[in-house]
């Protein structure tokens, strides 16, 4: 089975859904710099604070920084696979990662694209609500979670993500058009892109990511 992936994607694509989804059914252990950075801002780390402003505004972090994070990750936790839940977002990400694993002798098997629609993009980034605590995304459409804002699983408190007001998703839209879209053409000379439709729900996209794992 495969166990060295990138999950790629729009904002509100499912990267994170399809990520913990992974990690529950198959243990492979993944990671998130947007959840790193996230919960490094929530505990006051000049870290959180320096890039707090850049996310607030729906701008991309600089590549060192980011690099680093998954570097040091990859240390700590790499030798039984790994899913990035969006990264890379640059090429220049994608090349550094690239040099990392070839150091490591661990390549990239995957890079999985969850195409969406803007439609789809909107809709899902509109009505989502993520716990504080543990990272659950979920939607206020989803339970009575417009009534009652708990996260089901640690009973955290249920909250919009500050960048998925519709301004800053507009720039976070464009970063994605202008940086990371270009990263499809780097993977499919590498022969490892899978493009998924990810319109559909959750079972129906994850069935396709457990195909491509070699896990159904
Ligand atoms: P996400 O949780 O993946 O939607 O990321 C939230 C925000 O964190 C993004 O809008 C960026 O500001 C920042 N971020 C996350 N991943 C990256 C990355 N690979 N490169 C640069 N910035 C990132």
């Amino acid at each position: 089975m495969k166990k060295r992936l990138v999950l790629l994607g729009a904002p509100g694509s499912g990267k994170g859904t399809q990520a913990e989804m992974i990690t529950r059914q198959f243990g492979i252990p993944v990671t998130s710099p947007g959840a790193i950075l996230r919960r490094e801002k929530d505990l006051g780390t000049s870290l959180g604070i320096e890039t707090a402003e850049i996310i607030q505004h729906g701008g991309l972090v600089p590549d060192d920084t980011i690099v680093k994070l998954i570097e040091d990750w990859l240390r700590l936790h790499g030798a039984h696979g790994f899913v990035f839940d969006g990264f890379p977002r640059t090429l220049r990400q994608a090349e550094s990662l690239r040099a990392i694993l070839v150091r490591h002798r661990t390549p990239l098997e995957l890079a999985i694209w969850l195409e969406v629609s803007e439609e789809t993009v909107r809709d899902r980034i509109s009505g989502r609500l993520q716990c504080r605590s543990c990272g659950f995304v979920t939607s206020v459409s989803a339970g009575n979670f417009a009534e009652r804002s708990i996260c089901p699983y640690c009973e955290g408190p249920l909250v919009r993500r500050n960048d998925d007001d519709s301004t800053v998703l507009q720039n976070r839209l464009n970063e994605y058009h202008a940086k990371t879209e270009p990263l499809a053409r780097f993977y499919e000379e590498g022969g490892l892109l899978h493009r998924i439709d990810g319109n559909r729900d959750r079972e129906a996209v994850f069935g396709d990511i457990s195909r491509l794992l070699g896990a159904a």
